[in-house]
């Protein structure tokens, strides 16, 4: 009894939702249902195809660890795909596939050490594989083509773009990437190394997480074996530790990273760094190790802008096959600003409710989905913003809004502001035309009959307007 599939399951489902952030586990994980165990494979449902192949590709791993766990290490993982759920009288349409990915996932982990060259243990190695065949840790979506450039990125893009070309020959080593989180650091140090593989298949690469790092070095240091440590990592051509942040107070590897970076550094080898913070303020770093990041180039990610956000998303679309409408898109890049994993998280989410409920995805079931990633649901719209966004809209400088002026268009954008000012926000209609240098209220009341006549009478205008209004409505969700 003990051994039930429901019981494995849902031993995995309890590690699974420690790791897994709450949404992606409710969105992914809920809506599966153990079905069979026939030794040691585990069959699950999925709601649909697009919900199998989504699952291969982001969770497979974790899926594999866990399922390994409880099953021993041919654990295998099968899947029923619903294809049709049945009305109440006829059964459900399934279709059973077994896991692609499950295999390749097992063994490049540190908990499989491996002697290579005699003497230096080697962490990553896959076991039978010669020297200098190391995995580079690297996710071959993370690519450049991939990571949209917008302001808010570019100089710190086109400093990897070049050491990806030149690693080690540049002025920039070491290249230090910072910004806050989901800002794509992970993405661009890793673009950076699947580049260098490109170019050059012979250079090593690898990539670590600092947390990994920090693993590593602690268990070779059990077991007395801190200088295999240090000369495996002394053999990489290009070496990328990401989140250097973790680093904070754990003197010892930060020792073990010195004489690395040291080494690295001396022998022409590139060093790219990741932290969440910009160097400098960095805590629980030695000195030494912060005045050497300052030897080569920091670059900071900052958050995308809205033109950004759509490039983003369409970019997301279009390497995963999918198609939104255009009022979506804009409506999740209005609404997500500060997190690029977000804004994808927005998205999946999205295309996993549509696939779920199968149902088209349109604005309406956007607005209800993004209600769980927008915290603050109805944001406090200001007639500043509103100003702002006729001022884009016309292309105006923003002074000339407020000017006194008998110009037809300037009145006339002034008007549709005052009137959407009266929409859109609680001000009075005296606070109104005080933003408008010191209008009575009159002057308001007067503004906002003209736009509702123009609208009656003039497409073009009212085209113009609601499509303004569209506009300042999103913003206000
Ligand atoms: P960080 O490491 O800074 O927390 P990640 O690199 O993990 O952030 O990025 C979070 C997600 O956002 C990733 O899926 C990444 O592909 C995506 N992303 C971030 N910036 C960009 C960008 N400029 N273009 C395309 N995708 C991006
Ligand atoms: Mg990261």
């Amino acid at each position: 009894m003990e051994n039930t599939f429901e019981k494995i399951w849902s031993n995995c489902l309890m590690i699974i939702k420690d790791i897994v952030e709450w949404q992606h586990f409710k969105t992914w994980f809920e809506p599966i249902q153990p079905v069979a165990l026939k030794e040691n494979v585990l069959t699950i449902q999925v709601p649909s195809q697009f919900f199998y192949e989504y699952i291969e590709e982001h969770y497979i791993n974790l899926l594999a660890k866990t399922l390994k766990r409880e099953l021993g290490k041919d654990a295998r993982l099968e899947y029923r795909i619903m294809v049709d759920s049945g009305n109440g009288k006829s059964k459900p349409l399934t279709m059973d596939v077994s896991g692609q990915s499950f295999k390749s996932y097992s063994n490049n982990e540190m908990d499989f050490p491996l002697v290579i060259n005699n003497h230096v243990k080697n962490p990553f190695v896959i076991p039978g594989l010669k020297k200098m065949q190391i995995d580079s840790q690297l996710n071959p979506i993370y690519t450049f083509e991939a990571f949209v450039e917008g302001d808010c990125n570019r100089v710190a893009r086109r400093a990897g773009k070049t050491v990806a070309e030149k690693p080690g020959s540049t002025s920039f080593n070491p290249l230090v990437v910072y910004g806050g989180v989901g800002l794509g650091k992970t993405h661009l140090v890793q673009a950076i190394g699947n580049e260098v593989k490109r170019l050059n298949p012979n250079k090593v690469v690898l990539y670590v997480s600092s947390e990994k790092f920090i693993n590593q070095f602690q268990d070779h240091s059990r077991n007395n074996a801190i200088n295999d440590f240090i000369h495996f990592y002394q053999l990489i051509d290009v070496l990328i530790l990401d989140d250097v942040q973790f680093f904070n107070r754990a003197e010892k590897t930060q020792d073990a990273f010195f004489a690395i970076f040291n080494h690295l550094h001396q022998s022409g080898k590139q060093l790219i760094l990741s932290s969440d913070k910009p160097p400098k303020d960095l805590e629980g770093l030695q000195e030494r190790l912060l005045s050497r990041f300052r030897w080569g180039l920091s670059a900071d990610l900052q958050v995308p802008d809205y033109e950004t956000r759509i490039e983003i998303l369409e970019k997301k679309m279009k390497n995963n096959g999918l198609d939104l409408p255009k009022d979506v898109v804009k409506y999740i890049a209005y609404n997500i600003q500060n997190n690029v994993r977000e804004l994808e998280g927005a998205l999946i989410s999205l295309l996993a409710q549509s696939s779920l409920n199968k149902r088209e995805i349109d604005l309406e079931l956007a607005k209800k989905v993004l209600r769980n990633f927008i915290k603050t649901s109805s944001k406090e719209i200001t007639i500043d913003t509103i100003q702002k966004m006729v001022c884009e809209f016309f292309d105006l400088p923003y002074d000339r809004l407020l000017h006194k002026t008998r110009k037809r268009e300037i009145v006339q954008a002034r008007q549709i502001t005052m009137y959407l000012a009266k929409i859109f926000t609680k001000n009075s209609l005296k606070t109104i035309g005080e933003h408008f240098g010191g209008r009575d209220h009159t002057t308001v009341i007067h503004s906002c009959q003209t736009v509702k006549d123009l609208m009656d009478t003039d497409n073009l205008f009212r085209e113009s307007v609601m499509e303004l209004q569209q506009k300042v409505q999103l913003a206000a969700m």
